[in-house]
């Protein structure tokens, strides 16, 4: 049994899932990679985390999917025997267009997979934290922009995570355990392209008061520090990541 802390972060094949794994394995965690279809970037990430030294598990699953995720936690426990951390970061959005325009099959994709999905994470790893732990959600700054006209239930999603974290940090204080969220806004990655704008980050970059968009490494820095012994007397708490939105 190797004695190095467990992570296990939702979404690590690209972006900030990706620099978090690596983020966690430069710090000394064996890290599970969750990803959904790209195999070959999740590998990849592997890679990066074991070139330091850790132990890398890839795993497969749609965290939408209850019968995935409880698979996918019995897969940690049988590799890893324990889970220290979990960061909930899988999200998607769709393209952008007003309420007006979208159908329940859209809406509800985005609500389980950004909702549902952290939920049952967080359900299984708390389960396994018998000597306390640390969850962190990744929200956005859309909870509190509410993006009109892009993807309301994509920002009404994250604010259905903010309220998770706030009445699940209640929760499980008393198994110390922490539960924290990130606000990430405006960040150089892939999934802009998904809601049909490669290049949202630089078409709205001059809004933000630093003038810039941000990047995966920054918005791991800051769930590295919530999970962290560094942030131990935190929880329900948020850090915007977002440009000074
Ligand atoms: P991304 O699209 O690059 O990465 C998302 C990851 O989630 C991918 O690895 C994808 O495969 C995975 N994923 C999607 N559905 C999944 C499922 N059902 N099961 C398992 N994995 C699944 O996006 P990103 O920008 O790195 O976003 C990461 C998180 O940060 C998301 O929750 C997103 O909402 C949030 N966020 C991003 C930004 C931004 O500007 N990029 C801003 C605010 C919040």
């Amino acid at each position: 049994m190797n004695s190095a802390p467990v992570v296990l972060v939702t979404g690590a094949s690209r972006g900030i899932g990706a620099a978090t794994a690596e983020l966690f394995a430069q710090n000394g965690y064996n890290v599970c990679i969750n990803y959904i279809k790209d195999t070959l970037s999740a590998n990849n990430v592997a890679k990066k985390v074991q070139s330091y030294g850790v132990n890398a598990l890839v795993l497969q699953a749609n965290v939408a999917n209850e019968d995935e995720v409880i698979a996918m936690f019995n897969t940690i426990d049988n590799t890893f025997g324990q889970i220290d951390v979990l960061i909930n970061n899988a999200g998607i959005l769709k393209p952008q267009m007003p309420l007006l325009n979208m159908n329940a099959q859209r809406i509800n994709e985005i609500l389980t997979t950004n909702v549902t999905s952290a939920f049952l994470c967080a359900r299984e790893a708390i389960k396994r934290m018998s000597s306390g732990g640390s969850i962190v959600n990744v929200s956005s700054g859309a909870a509190k922009t509410g993006s009109p006209n892009e993807y309301i239930d994509y920002a009404a999603s994250k604010g259905a995570i903010d309220t998770l974290t706030i009445g699940l940090a209640k929760e499980v204080a008393a198994l110390n355990i922490r539960v924290n969220g990130v606000r990430p806004g405006l960040i150089y990655t892939d999934m802009h392209r998904d809601g049909g704008e490669e290049n949202r980050v630089n078409r709205l970059k001059n809004k933000l008061p630093l003038g810039r968009g941000g990047t995966p490494e920054e918005v791991a820095a800051a769930i590295y520090f919530l999970a962290s012994e560094q942030a131990s007397f935190t929880t329900g708490g948020f850090i915007d990541v977002a440009g000074g939105l």
